[in-house]
């Protein structure tokens, strides 16, 4: 398929992705209106040109500089290519999930995390509603994968897309048949899985943490299911009136020493996974 093609049906899924949730609601909008769906993608659109500024200068450089020196584990293995692409994707998506944890559990990385927890409602919109400190940061954490794993660019240009995608995905507010849904989770997170992790309740947002597959969590014993997604107050506790989650409000909260959000989220233990 042509780049073209590709991106034509991309932007297609993602448009008929924003319809059908909108058709087929999984949680009753508290903010239905266009303003919250202003509010976020202006926070994208800045997080995105804080991307595109640090990743110019800063992981095209580091990919080259570990080529020229054989840097990363990856490389050192010296694993044919198709099962190094492999490896390399799941290694992309485990970090990840390590990052997202981290972020919940530093007091300091939470402040710019919690911005993209603050959205009162979840929908394909909250996927891109990211504070652009968040983002920043999430370049040192490429720069490491690149240095240390030793991932090809190719294969970070595929993760990254099949990341968006996902992202897209299980932020949405589709439902899915419930058949369907618990098929797809045993392999990808899903709406569902998600809209857990966006709950108010610390021991329902210390759960889910896995971005694209959702076998980290299963690892870890950090997978939360069967929590009825009416039930779930979506948010961050503190933070549930209207005026706590204006765009000024949201993104300033990281440089403000806001009490509610110190010393970090609750980090209550997390129920054992028992069914599916
Ligand atoms: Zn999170």
């Amino acid at each position: 398929m042509s780049k073209r093609w590709k991106w034509l049906a991309i932007g297609l899924g993602v448009g008929a992705l924003v319809v059908i949730e909108r058709l087929r609601p999984l949680r009753e909008p508290r903010e239905p209106g266009p303003e919250r769906v202003g509010r976020n993608l202006a926070i994208g659109l800045i997080g995105a040109a804080a991307t595109a500024m640090c990743e110019l200068p800063i992981i095209r450089p580091v990919h080259s500089l570990a080529e020229r020196h054989h840097l990363g584990v990856l490389r050192w293995l010296g694993l044919p290519h198709a099962l190094r692409v492999i490896v390399g994707f799941l290694l992309l998506d485990y970090t990840l999930y390590l990052w997202h944890w981290m972020n919940h559990r530093s007091p300091w990385l939470w402040r710019f995390h919690a911005v993209h927890h603050l959205d009162r409602d979840l929908d394909s919109s909250t996927g891109v509603r990211f504070h652009f400190g968040e983002l920043v940061l999430s370049v040192g954490l490429r720069a490491a994968q690149a240095l240390l794993l030793g991932v090809d660019r190719d294969t970070f240009r595929v993760y990254q897309q099949a990341l968006f995608l996902s992202v897209l995905f299980h932020h949405s507010n589709l439902e899915l048949p419930i058949d369907a849904e618990r098929g797809l989770a045993a392999f990808v997170v899903t709406p569902r899985l998600h809209g857990i992790h966006h709950s108010t309740r610390a021991e329902e947002t210390n759960a889910n943490f896995s971005s694209l597959l959702a076998w980290w969590d299963r690892m870890h014993g950090t997978l939360r299911l069967n929590v009825p997604q009416r039930g779930i107050e979506i948010g961050v506790n503190g933070f549930t009136r209207a005026d706590d989650v204006t765009l000024e409000r949201s993104l300033a909260l990281p440089f403000e020493r806001d009490p509610r959000l110190l010393p970090g989220p609750p980090a209550g233990a997390v129920p054992p996974h028992t069914s599916a």
